[in-house]
């Protein structure tokens, strides 16, 4: 490939390790059991770190931690205006410290240190000031009712809330889950995951320096059968939020009520579809459905995994869809002008091939990549595979890699059927200049979201979540905030009801 030689002579991280151990009360401590695990470096598989390996204990005491915050400590009896300046002054080090925390997450993770620097860690900062600016205007309302009452609501924080994390965008996952929940004055448990550690616990030691008291965010790295279901199956956690795959969500939620019966919401897999209609440009059509796929070397749980190209512009969309993949620039994630670097780990590596080899037995015309790139790390190929059928594997499961399906479609009707035709219900992308055929799809689709025109567009102010099998509940905007907050109902008796 034209790309192995950008594999040659890794890059230097411009970054030091600072912390690897647990973040347990406004402390680094080691795991109880002492032990730890490695983190790795997807250009090369090699160890990056040993990091601290908490389990259960581990979990108990980082929820000993929390419930005390919330209960004794000053952070939910502080004012909202207290909140909100701790919350601006960490996004504030956060910018400070941008190019430190964006090698770090592109060292761990394998995405290009661009992306992260330029859009992923300013990303992070300006959800922390949307939710610094909500921590203030959260309040409850008087209510009308019959009789001589006085009805009001209080919005108060759940308490304990406990968060699961997965590894494709660590930073922007841990901002979607901390910034509601502190927010609204809860204090939490986070479980960062396995695959990479390293960003959160930098960004915990800033959240304490913008002045964060002891115990409102523990951070504890580990596995999800151990400190993950700890905090699932706990107690003393009031709430649950979980990123990942459908399959653990499933465990989560029965985890969740086997115990406390905790509040949960997920956010899980999806099977996006992202459609071509005949009015389109294919130029421009073929530019976003290829971001919209390949965009953090596919591993976005909203990819447009399923793209249905209307048969009239098909073949000049296929011819150029390939050529587009073809020169997509994949290579050491840290060099400059770099679009796709590895994926995360050699699990993920594996899946993805496994499915490419399903495509070719299946009877996909692959039209390029299909392989690993170079013969270290996990670069696959940009692949594109055409003549895909609805229910091949490539066409039904989530693949999470640099894996593009076209599928061909004649109309709206057959076309709507078909993307609504999927377990998952997370996203999907409309490329047309016709109103009446965007109104269309954007009712009939049956997703958490409809980009029109464009993808990915993951401001803090858009709710974000699945509808079916992809997930409950809403994450970001105005809606994120009900999962973190009780109402609570305070019934008055009017001693004079006509005042
Ligand atoms: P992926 O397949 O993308 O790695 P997972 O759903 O397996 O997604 O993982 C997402 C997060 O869930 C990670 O933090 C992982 O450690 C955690 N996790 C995995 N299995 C469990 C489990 N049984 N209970 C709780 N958390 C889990």
């Amino acid at each position: 490939s034209n790309f192995a030689a950008a594999l040659e002579n890794t890059i230097t991280p411009p970054v030091k390790v600072e912390h690897t151990q647990l973040l347990i009360n406004g402390r680094f401590v080691d795991a109880a059991s002492g032990k730890t695990f490695p983190t790795l470096d997807p250009r090369n598989g090699e160890v990056i770190a040993q990091v601290a390996e908490g389990d259960a204990e581990d979990v108990n005491r980082a929820v000993a931690a929390a419930r005390k915050a919330f209960d004794e400590g000053p952070w939910p009896r502080m004012t909202a205006y207290e909140r909100s300046r701790i919350l601006f002054r960490f996004a504030d080090l956060i910018e400070k410290h941008n190019d430190e925390i964006a090698a770090l997450e592109t060292w761990d993770c394998g995405k290009p240190f661009e992306q992260s620097a330029k859009i992923e860690v300013p990303m992070l900062a300006r959800v922390f000031r949307y939710y610094a600016g909500w921590a203030d205007k959260i309040h409850g309302m008087t209510v009308p009712a019959d009789g001589p009452h006085h009805v009001q609501t209080l919005h108060e924080p759940i308490g304990v809330a406990g968060q699961i994390i997965p590894w494709n965008f660590p930073l922007l996952m841990l901002s979607w889950k901390l910034g509601p929940a502190l927010a609204c004055g809860n204090t939490l448990v986070l479980k960062t995951a396995e695959q990479t550690p390293l960003s959160a616990l930098l960004v915990g030691r800033l959240l304490h320096e913008a002045g964060l008291p002891e115990g409102v965010v523990n951070i504890v790295s580990g596995f999800g059968t151990t400190a993950g279901a700890a905090i699932a199956s706990h107690m003393d956690i009031d709430k649950v939020a979980f990123t990942g795959s459908t399959d653990v969500g499933k465990i989560i939620l029965e985890l969740a009520s086997k115990s406390n019966l905790k509040a949960v919401t997920l956010e899980l897999g999806g099977k996006s579809p992202f459609i071509v209609c005949e009015d389109a440009d294919v130029d421009q059509a073929v530019e976003l459905a290829h971001f919209a796929l390949f965009f953090n070397q596919g591993q976005c749980c909203c990819a447009g995994s399923r793209t249905f190209v209307h048969e009239r512009v098909y073949d000049e969309f296929v011819e150029k869809a390939k050529a587009r993949a073809a020169n997509r620039a994949v290579g050491d994630p840290f060099k400059s002008g770099i679009e796709q670097g590895p994926q995360v780990d050699s699990e993920q590596f594996k899946k993805i091939l496994k499915y490419i080899k399903h495509g070719v037995e299946a009877g996909a015309t692959l039209q390029t990549g299909g392989d690993r790139l170079g013969s270290k790390g996990y670069y696959i190929q940009p692949t594109v595979f055409s003549d895909v059928k609805d229910d091949m594997l490539i066409a039904t499961d989530e693949i999470f890699g640099p894996v593009q399906t076209i599928l061909k479609f004649k109309d709206l009707d057959e076309v709507i059927a078909r993307a609504n035709n999927s377990r998952y219900g997370l996203a999907s992308g409309v490329f047309t200049q016709n109103l009446d055929t965007a109104n269309r799809l954007m009712r009939a689709l049956r997703v958490g979201t409809v980009w029109i025109n464009c993808f990915d567009v993951l401001d803090a102010t858009i709710p974000f979540g699945g509808y079916k099998m992809s997930g409950i509940g809403r994450e970001k905007g105005l809606y994120s905030l009900s999962n973190y907050l009780q109402v609570k109902a305070v019934v008055t008796a009017l001693k004079n009801p006509a005042w």
